[in-house]
């Protein structure tokens, strides 16, 4: 009987293995994706739709075409990372908000609040690359990996010592449903934050803007934050260890961009 259980158990975890290694873009790190990236984003897009109803969106023709703008660009070099995007760029109106974000499938929001710090389009596709990158390396799909193990851990623990009927097995995919749908908004660790200052400034480099604009808006938001932490900061390196750490990618993006289309340095 504990055999069958074992077996019930493992068949539901090899079936989520099977989609289970992802590569991340740019890095070629190895990732751990349980969830199947087509349905990460049709419950992403549920979940944008409704904070799109639930925040006024910006009327202001400059901000506006500024995110169209450079959204176009970025999406168009992070394409062959997510070839099956259906990209949204919407600008929220709400000055008090510095933030930004994305969602897997290609939704991205920017506050106005972001234009305190935010002066040019270079300035724009940092954050913007930055916010596509957590997409793109699939850093959602990880965090909601990391919690379904550990919730099928516990599972598979209490099951193993009984019968697993088909009710136990319900238990189970509504604990793996509840938390692919929670993960979807989880925060992102401070690791997955550098990688997205990486891939990020790769992006901007391959779309024609010069990523050294990055130090500078990084110190910028830095001031900006002034103690109390804007979200889009709060799990972000400190000022410091990120601005060395661009630092580093720097030489290798400044290739990228003088071979990026359409500039002349
Ligand atoms: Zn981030």
């Amino acid at each position: 009987m504990l055999i069958r259980n074992h077996l019930a158990i493992l068949s539901v975890f090899l079936t989520f293995w099977l989609s289970a290694c992802y590569t991340v873009p740019q890095t070629g790190r190895s990732a751990l994706h349980l969830v199947p990236s087509d349905q990460l984003a049709s419950m992403a897009a549920v979940q944008f739709g409704q904070i799109k109803k639930e925040n006024t969106i910006s009327t202001d023709p400059k901000y506006n075409a500024m995110v169209q703008r450079v959204g176009k660009r970025i999406a168009r070099v992070a394409r062959t990372d997510m070839p099956n995007a259906k990209w949204d760029f919407v600008v929220f109106d709400n000055d008090e908000l510095i933030n930004a974000f994305a969602m897997p499938g290609g939704k991205v929001a920017v506050y106005t609040g972001i234009f305190q710090a935010v002066k040019s389009d270079e300035d724009l596709a940092v954050v913007i690359g930055h916010e596509v990158a957590h997409v793109a390396a699939g850093h959602s799909n990880e965090r909601v990996s990391q919690r379904l193990l550990a919730a099928g851990g516990a599972l598979a623990l209490q099951l193993g010592t009984g019968d697993m009927d088909s009710m136990d097995r319900r238990l189970l995919l509504a604990a793996y449903g509840a938390g692919a749908s929670v993960g979807v908004m989880l925060p992102y660790s401070r690791y997955h934050e550098n990688e997205a200052d990486q891939i990020g400034l790769f992006y901007a480099a391959k779309a024609g803007y010069d990523p050294r604009a990055a130090i500078d808006f990084w110190e910028r938001m830095s001031a900006l934050s002034n103690g109390a932490l804007p979200e889009f900061l709060s799990t972000h390196p400190s000022g410091g260890t990120r601005i060395h750490r661009l630092t580093e990618y720097m030489p290798e993006a400044m290739r990228v961009y003088k071979n990026s289309y359409g500039v002349s340095l």
